[in-house]
């Protein structure tokens, strides 16, 4: 439910009557156009007291880059301390909320995941007059500001502030876009923590439709702050790992003419006089450039699955994070490059973003993840030996299901310490055509998957690089030989034994983290019932 005692929010499942917001929203564009044309000071017809801030606050005319104010320098909320008390900066930042009274108005600046109060006092030495006090308290709650201001110690800290021991003393107020009056959801609301021993606490909650409706809003949160800018670390840490290992960045169509594996799950787009498909792997690709010597090469971008699947963890558009590498005998060779790619990401992310999962986990239950170097890897057999020691039935052949993959996630962990494993050695029947046999085993392959908390977050193998066998493989799946045809060719012409794997980058921030939504970490989520904003 979405409740607050601050000012007319929306209760959940009732939308802000049209007509008020309306109503609202024009008459703060009018409050605005009056400011604006009168000197932009909209206490100036309010009162007929002369104002000694005038020209100190108002709504700037536009900001259309004419040269006004080019040398002013600004100062990051999360740069307030205690190290420039006592001096005059300039912030711009978004006025969180505001309440005046008397002759006092308090305030809190957002910048990201920072907040710092804010106070306008009346004061005539300091030019502040209780009509800039009137206008700070009026000024309607996200709209971006910019705030002369000293900083001053405060006495105690701000326990709601993320800058606790200082705040601003305000001296002039200028509003640089103004929200609307209405909002469908309020920050405050859409940021209270998930984790409470308050039941009514818990209550008050922004539901996820809400949120994504109302998406630029509901990333302005600290934990969206935050988890968006871990998730380019993860991306950042993918390709400055793979690079560090002699990867090279690749770029594949997402426009294709054959879907990669036979036809299932692709959504099909018109093309000119005829159609085509997006592409729901870049591994084809990958696998040419492996032929065209690249060696080792990664790709990072979108990804699209044709899949009615309405769960926590599929998105119909995802970010792929995929490589492809050459080795010389064994594909444990790739298997090892991936396993502690993962491992220098997961140490990359505890030492670079630890103060935003700390963000994250003031709003949602973030447990730490645990993992070991050298990863943990087990082989299938082993992983259905576990399951069958916890009581579960399954066959030796059969893949895992969701629910069993879930269950070794756990039981893994309490016996080895670690969110992240690598399962080798899957049974052949369970993989697609292109999968290499394991040479001892006809019913393995050479094959794996990865796990973090116990859910899939990678596939990969060894490819079959063999044109003739390759062919028969397709053959054995029932797969359009011609459909495939540029890619079994690519192998006639020479290409050195490969593997690699792809990896869902959302998945991989969710399960970092704990998330228990993949619509959490997708700025702006793509499935089944949703393709807007
Ligand atoms: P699942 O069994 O979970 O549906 P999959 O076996 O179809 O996944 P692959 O095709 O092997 O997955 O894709 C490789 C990786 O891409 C997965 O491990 C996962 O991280 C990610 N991924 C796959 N499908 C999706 C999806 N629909 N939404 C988000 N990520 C996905």
């Amino acid at each position: 439910m979405v409740v607050s005692e601050e000012t007319n929010p929306p209760v959940e499942g009732e939308a802000p009557s049209k007509k008020a917001a309306k109503k609202a929203a024009k008459a703060a564009e009018k409050q605005q156009k009056k400011a604006e044309h009168k000197g932009a000071n909209p206490a100036q017809n309010d009162t007929a007291e002369p104002d000694i801030s005038e020209g100190l606050y108002g709504a700037y005319k536009l900001i259309n880059s004419d040269g006004g104010h080019r040398d002013r320098v600004y100062v990051d909320v999360k740069d307030l301390n205690e190290k420039v008390v006592g001096q005059t900066v300039w912030v711009r930042a978004r006025l969180q909320t505001s309440r005046a009274k008397g002759k006092q108005c308090f305030a809190v600046l957002r910048q990201n995941s920072s907040t710092v109060q804010l106070l306008i006092s009346v004061n005539d030495e300091r030019k502040v007059s209780k009509q800039m006090v009137k206008f700070t308290g009026n000024i309607t709650k996200e709209s971006i500001v910019d705030i002369q201001a000293t900083v001053v110690k405060t006495a105690t800290p701000i326990e709601s502030c993320t800058v606790q021991n200082v705040e601003l003393s305000g001296l002039q107020v200028w509003v640089v876009s103004s929200a609307r009056a209405q909002l469908p959801l309020l920050i405050e609301d859409a940021a209270r923590p998930e984790i409470s021993d308050d039941p009514e606490a818990l209550k008050i909650r922004v539901n996820q439709d809400t949120r994504l409706d109302n998406r630029v809003l509901d990333l302005r949160t600290p934990a969206n702050q935050a988890i968006f800018r871990i998730e380019a670390g993860v991306c950042r840490l993918f390709r400055d790992i793979l690079t560090k290992r002699g990867f090279v960045e690749i770029h594949t169509p997402k426009i294709i003419s054959a879907a990669s594996e036979g036809g299932a799950n692709v959504f099909t787009v018109s093309y000119f006089k005829s159609s085509a498909y997006l592409a729901q792997s870049p591994q084809l690709y990958k696998q040419m450039a492996i032929a065209a010597d690249f060696d080792k090469v990664f790709t990072v971008g979108a990804v699209f699955r044709a899949e009615d699947s309405n769960t926590h963890r599929h998105l119909t558009e995802f970010v792929g994070l995929d490589l492809e590498m050459s080795f010389k005998h064994h594909y444990h060779e790739v298997l090892d490059t991936i396993g502690q790619t993962f491992t220098d990401m997961f140490r990359g992310l505890q030492e670079q973003f630890a103060s935003e999962i700390a963000t994250v986990g003031q709003q949602y239950k973030v447990e730490p993840f645990k993992f070991l170097d050298p990863p943990l890897r087990l082989e299938f057999p082993q992983a259905v030996q576990i399951l069958k020691e916890a009581g579960v039935t399954i066959g030796d052949e059969d893949d895992l299901s969701t629910p069993d993959e879930k269950l070794l996630g756990r039981l893994v962990k309490a016996k080895y310490d670690t969110d992240f494993y690598i399962l080798d050695k899957y049974p052949l029947a369970v993989r697609p055509f292109y999968t290499m046999p394991d040479p001892n085993n006809p019913k393995a392959s050479n094959s794996y998957d990865m796990f973090m908390r116990g859910e899939e977050i990678l596939s990969g193998a060894q490819r079959i690089h063999d044109p003739e066998f390759l062919t028969a493989r397709a053959k054995h799946h029932g797969i359009d030989i011609e459909k495939i045809a540029a890619y079994i060719e690519s192998f006639r012409l020479g290409c050195p034994p490969h593997a690699g794997g792809g990896i869902g980058l959302e998945r991989v921030v969710m399960l970092y983290l704990g998330l228990d939504n993949i619509r959490k970490t997708s700025m702006f989520p793509r499935d089944p019932k949703r393709v807007t904003p």
